[in-house]
């Protein structure tokens, strides 16, 4: 058994990046100023996106997103149940209904073909989920979204770096990414809106910071201009120098950290092949790029006799620290009491929702801790048996 403990996840930071930081704070500038535009610009040629804003969380994005396109009661928002609970929350906060869509049993992700029998004459937004670092087969959601004249905006917090058909997300229609600790790359907290549509760019700007048609750091004054006058109510959602400036190293490593994301996911999947109780997820077929944000798994309860809990419990127990991602929308107390979605509602959903484990993946793991979790993991198994 291992003697140390393994954790899920675990961000990877450098000392240049802690000294990076330092260097902000001592510079006299802490907040939204040049460093926050730099990562802004970096990442959007990352992407090869037409804007981008930073903010202080993807959720904040999804809430300026809402309240750019107006929102509200009346109008229903189609988006997955297997999701994480902040983009439903700010739906119901809105004032408008989620409409929750079931998954593919195997990729975790919505289609076309989830989607289109829940659209209504109501139906003014759909968020699909970008999942454990693949993509969501857009170009057929696209057309339908197109078709119906209703908005698209992806959900692209485990997305940083993955490639559809060649192309990053971000680089078409509008994505929402996330630097949360566990993410593909962290600066403590914070998120990034990129868009191919100047104007909801420009309002976004603008609602991040108090309404002010500026940021909080104006280039040309070298600070806050005292003109500054609000153009409509907004928002305080703005990103400080002192995350930007760890973004923009992380977003230096991004690539390097997917190489060996992909290099310890591989590893689990050979290993995995002959645990009959062990599913992982199913690669979409169409051209992609995996950004290998989370290696998830289902357990075959019925084959291994034990529930998820108590495999989680006894991979614990033997120093591996595992996750869940997610527990569905519907099933969580406020929806189920609420949405009054009966049990089998979504079939996929709640199937994943009852055996999805994320195993241990970052950067800083080493191959062998792949071998420690896959034994660790055998070993449950087998005392069961
Ligand atoms: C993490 C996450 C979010 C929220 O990101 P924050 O930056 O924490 O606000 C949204 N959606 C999904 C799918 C996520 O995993």
């Amino acid at each position: 058994m291992r003697s140390s403990f393994l954790p899920f996840s675990k961000p990877a930071i450098s000392e240049q990046e802690i000294e990076a930081v330092a260097e902000v704070l001592r510079s006299g500038w802490i907040t939204t100023g040049p460093r926050t535009a730099e990562f802004e610009e970096a990442f959007r040629e990352y992407c090869d996106a037409k804007g981008a804003v930073a903010l202080c969380s993807a959720t904040a994005g999804m809430h300026l997103l809402l309240v750019a396109m107006g929102i509200g009661p009346g109008d229903e928002v189609i988006t997955p149940s297997m999701t994480w609970v902040s983009t439903v929350n700010l739906i119901v906060l809105a004032g408008a209904t989620p409409v929750l869509a079931d998954i593919d049993r195997d990729t975790l992700m919505v289609s076309a073909k989830t989607i289109e029998p829940l659209i209504t004459d109501h139906t003014r937004l759909i968020v699909p989920v970008h999942f454990a670092g693949a993509t969501v087969d857009m170009e057929p959601l696209r057309q339908l979204a197109s078709a119906k004249g209703i908005h698209l905006v992806e959900d692209a917090a485990h997305a940083a770096g993955t490639e559809y058909h060649g192309q990053k997300i971000g680089r078409r229609g509008t994505a929402i990414f996330s630097f949360h600790p566990i993410k593909n790359i962290t600066c403590g907290e914070g998120g990034m809106f990129c868009s191919d549509d100047p104007t909801l760019i420009e309002r976004v700007r603008r609602l991040k910071f108090h309404g002010l048609g500026m940021d909080a750091y104006d280039r040309t004054m070298q600070g806050r201009s005292p003109q500054a006058e609000v153009l409509e109510p907004g928002f305080k959602y703005n990103l400080t120098d002192m995350a930007a400036v760890l973004g923009l190293s992380q977003l230096s490593r991004l690539d390097k950290f997917i190489e060996k994301r992909a290099l310890l996911a591989r590893r689990y999947q050979e290993l995995l092949s002959g645990v009959d109780e062990i599913r992982p997820l199913a690669m979409p077929s169409y051209p992609m790029r995996h950004a290998w944000h989370l290696f998830v798994v289902r357990l075959d309860t019925k084959r291994a006799g034990m529930d998820r809990e108590t495999f989680m419990a006894e991979l614990k127990k033997r120093n591996i620290g595992t996750g869940i991602h997610f527990k569905a929308v519907h099933t969580q107390k406020y929806y189920h009491e609420t949405l009054h979605l009966h049990e089998g509602a979504m079939l996929n959903t709640e199937w994943n929702s009852d055996r999805i484990c994320s195993l241990p993946l970052f950067p800083d793991m080493k191959i062998e801790d792949v071998n420690d979790v896959v034994d660790a993991i055998k070993d449950v198994l087998a005392s069961i048996k």
